[in-house]
């Protein structure tokens, strides 16, 4: 446990470095043996985040929240994305760890399209995503934003269930929610889906000046 404690504190960082987690947004959990889950707190830096920071959960099916906090750290609020993160393990049961990135290029991506799906496609950096080819299609969900971000959570649970190859859900205006079997694999897709959300917004804008065809 402590070495997954240290490594959420080590990716916030380097997510903050990336934009994904600025002005104490975003979020991370780790999925650890026995449906136990650490998870980020709320409305503190992320970039600053300390093991002894993070909250233990437990995944219960018993009650309504659908998880028990089993450590809380004094003078901390836990994320208010516990409930998106808890359905999305629940829909994703090989799924180990989490990002919640206020990604500008997320963002964008969903402010450009009024549609509830994004398709990715013809991108070399599709591989990087388990199961992702060149030549396939990449089809993520977009959900519309709320002012709670606890009120996502069933809308979020749908679309997980919705979209099997998908190892994302978008939230327009707001940002994205990405996991993968492993803390890495997440940090991979992470990384390839902010990659490609980049791409596609030039793409889009190149095709709209005519300077690419399509
Ligand atoms: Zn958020």
């Amino acid at each position: 446990m402590k070495e997954s404690k240290e490594l959420i504190c080590k990716m916030c960082r380097l997510f903050y470095a990336k934009g994904w987690v600025s002005g104490t947004g975003g979020g991370m959990t780790i999925r650890l043996d026995n449906d136990l889950a650490l998870i980020a707190p709320s409305g503190i830096q992320k970039e600053e985040i300390q093991p002894e920071d993070l909250f233990l959960i437990k995944l219960d099916n018993s009650e309504n929240t659908n998880y028990k906090i089993i450590e809380k750290p004094d003078n901390l609020n836990i994320s208010a994305c516990t409930s998106i993160f808890v359905q999305i393990f629940k829909q994703r049961p090989a799924a180990k760890a989490i990002i919640h990135s206020h990604s500008i290029n997320a963002v964008m991506l969903t402010k450009i399209t009024q549609y509830t799906e994004i398709l990715l496609e013809k991108y070399e950096m599709l591989k990087g995503l388990q199961g992702g080819t060149y030549f396939g299609s990449h089809i993520l969900p977009i959900l519309d934003n709320v002012e709670h971000e606890c009120d996502l959570a069933e809308a979020v649970g749908k679309a997980v269930k919705q979209y099997p190859l998908a190892h994302a859900v978008l939230v327009r205006d707001h940002g994205v929610y990405i996991w993968g079997d492993s803390p890495e694999k997440a940090k991979i897709h992470a990384e390839c889906y902010d990659y490609l959300f980049a791409a596609l917004l030039q793409e889009k804008t190149l095709k709209a000046l005519n300077l690419i065809k399509g």
